[in-house]
């Protein structure tokens, strides 16, 4: 499983602040997506060779403070319980306050491993104020600056380290690949059978969408090959299933339990299992409430999906209960809200009758073997000399950047690795324009693109 990591601490510590640095983005072309959802509280550790991912409890309902007892908001609670790794941040400017007592109590009784780091130390580490955060009864205080970055590296190191170790045999097919590009790439060359990649399909949407009415149809309990519960040691639940002779693995996102023969929506709908089912899987189907339009959560999870960099297939269910006005409505909210997800095919579907079914699992599988697709380096440069032909980078001051050659650097999502000199010049729109054109020429409907430069000189 991904594991979780969650910073807890009073408002105003710098909890947001520290997120920010964390999960900040390392693919500029992520970053410069357009309408991708900032303000969101989930995210992806970027600097970590591993994925983990990190929480910002601050993100959620404001602390209630109702003077003695201190109050954690509920969903803190459950961000906490589902967490390998609580970071507690204080702030070393106004030192200890008596909720910081409270908080740090109420973690104690979790009996979660706790880092405990004082914020908003630059200029004053080591400083003798430290000393007093030593009555939190949870260790050396550790000082940072989230804002300057100060020792955040080395609270990172400090996080990796206290995570529980993932054996490598527990990684998902994806994420080899993409530590292995290299690998992969010699094994094709040298001839062996090409990988096959199963499906790893997650189907991710808000409570009530209709999650489990989908699974149900989907899986059927016909077609589950077998149920069990693979490697006790891991709660993700995989579920192999059949459909139209082709072999499928559903990723339960846990807002989904199998009771009996069928599926049924647990009544508490976790964010953070979803997030992790992204992370297990290849394929990702956001499912959509057309009665509903597009929330705020339908935005996060779009959003974590394609950093996450998985394959992404959207669907609007209970098409058959709204009318021409609704559904032209959801299709000015989906271009409004998720722009971001234009690579992605959209499906309108009910998963009460089963329309729409098969049109969406044909765009699960062309998503997913668009995310896997072979670039060879060949046809890849071609098809980089041929939109720079049409289509120059614009000159940055005296330079113009200079696109050579390019090669994959890895698959789920395709990274395009191209080389050339003063490439860091190159404009986002000018990315975004490779990409169509990449996108176009190679058929990656279906899957994010990381376009990444390197230059020579
Ligand atoms: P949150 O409520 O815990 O999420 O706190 P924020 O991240 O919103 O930060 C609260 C305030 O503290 C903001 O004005 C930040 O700019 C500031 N802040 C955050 N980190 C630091 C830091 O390392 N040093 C200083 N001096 N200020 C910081
Ligand atoms: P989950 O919480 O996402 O797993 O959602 P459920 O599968 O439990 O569905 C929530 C509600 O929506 C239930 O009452 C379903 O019967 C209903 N529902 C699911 N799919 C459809 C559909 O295609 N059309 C309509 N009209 N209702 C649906």
């Amino acid at each position: 499983m991904t594991p979780i990591v969650s910073l807890v601490g009073r408002p105003n510590v710098g909890k947001s602040t520290l997120f920010n640095r964390l999960t900040r983005s390392r693919d500029a072309i992520v970053a410069d997506m357009p309408g991708l959802t900032r303000d969101r509280h989930y995210g992806m550790l970027r600097m970590a060779q591993r994925p983990v991912i990190v929480v910002d409890t601050g993100g959620f309902e404001p602390v209630v403070d109702t003077g003695i007892v201190h109050q954690m908001a509920r969903q803190t609670r459950q961000a906490i319980a589902e967490s390998d790794l609580v970071v507690f941040l204080v702030d070393l400017r106004t030192g200890l306050s008596p909720q910081d007592l409270h908080i740090a109590a109420e973690l104690r009784k979790t009996g979660k491993p706790i880092l405990l780091a004082v914020n908003k130390a630059e200029g004053r580490h080591g400083h003798p104020a430290l000393a007093e955060f030593h009555e939190l009864g949870l260790g050396e205080p550790f000082s940072i600056s989230a804002a300057h970055g100060d020792s955040v590296p080395d609270l990172l190191e400090r996080i990796l380290k206290a995570l529980p170790t993932d054996p490598s045999a527990d990684l998902p097919e994806s994420q080899e690949a993409k530590s292995l590009p290299d690998a992969a790439t010699d094994a094709a060359a040298a001839g062996a059978a090409p990988r096959v990649h199963s499906l790893r399909l997650a189907i991710a949407g808000r409570p009530n969408v209709g999650k489990s009415t989908l699974v149900n149809a989907l899986v059927g309990e016909e077609r589950v090959i077998a149920f069990d519960m693979p490697g006790t040691t891991r709660d993700a639940i995989e579920v192999p299933f059949e459909r139209d002779g082709r072999k499928f693995t559903l990723i339960d996102t846990a807002g989904l339990r199998r009771k009996g023969k069928v599926f049924e929506a647990v009544e508490k709908f976790s964010v953070i299992k979803t997030l992790q089912a992204i992370e297990q899987a290849n394929v990702v189907v956001l499912l959509l409430d057309a009665t509903e339009g597009v929330s705020d959560q339908d935005a996060h999870i779009a959003s974590f999906a394609v950093e996450a960099g998985r394959a992404l297939v959207l669907a609007a269910n209970k098409w058959d209960a709204v009318d021409a006005y609704g559904r032209e409505r959801l299709m000015v909210a989906i271009r409004q809200r998720l722009p971001f997800v234009g690579f992605a095919k959209f499906h309108s579907i009910s998963a009460r009758t089963g329309a729409g079914l098969n049109g969406l699992m044909k765009s699960v599988i062309a998503a997913h073997a668009a995310a896997y697709r072979k670039l060879p380096t060949p046809k890849l440069t071609r098809a980089i000399i041929e939109a720079v032909a049409q289509q120059q980078p614009p000159r940055s001051g005296p330079v113009r950047p200079k696109l050579r050659y390019a090669h994959q650097g890895g698959t789920n999502p395709p990274i395009i690795v191209i080389h050339g000199s003063a490439l860091d010049r190159v404009p986002a729109t000018y990315t975004r324009y490779l990409e169509g054109q990449l996108r176009e020429k190679f058929d990656l409907t279906g899957t994010p693109l990381r376009v990444e430069y390197r230059s020579s000189a």
